[in-house]
């Protein structure tokens, strides 16, 4: 396997808080929340970021941004911030292609 945490988690190898699955996405509560939700989306392949993404790769994309939509819906969340931090210059610490969900109270600006 992999040294990937997220592929690991994925393989069920590290536990993990599940709030989202199908077949090609996982989604699951951040281990360190940076507000009061803060969920991240992965695609269950292996791709390093959105930088990264081949043509034929964005059909999967697509189904993480339609899940997404879908926690935000089924978590019931009023309104919601999405990041994906690409490269370690957009402050990306897992290499494994990931989207956060971020929601609730005090959600700071930008
Ligand atoms: P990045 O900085 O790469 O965009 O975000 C990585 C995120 O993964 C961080 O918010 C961090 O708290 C989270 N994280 C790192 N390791 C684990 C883990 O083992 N389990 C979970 N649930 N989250 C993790
Ligand atoms: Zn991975």
């Amino acid at each position: 396997m992999s040294d990937c945490i997220f592929c690991k988690i994925v393989a069920g190898v590290i536990p993990n808080t599940t709030v989202f699955e199908d077949d090609q996405v996982l989604a699951f509560r951040d281990i360190d929340p940076k507000a009061e939700t803060h969920i991240l989306v992965i695609p269950k392949q292996h791709i390093v970021n959105l930088a990264s993404v081949q043509a034929h790769e964005w059909p999967l994309v697509q189904q993480v941004l339609q899940s997404i939509k879908r926690i935000a819906e089924q978590e019931n969340l009023a309104g919601y911030r999405v990041i994906t931090n690409n490269g370690e210059q957009g402050g990306q610490e897992v290499f494994h292609m990931h989207w956060h969900i971020l929601a609730g109270k005090n959600l700071p600006g930008f």
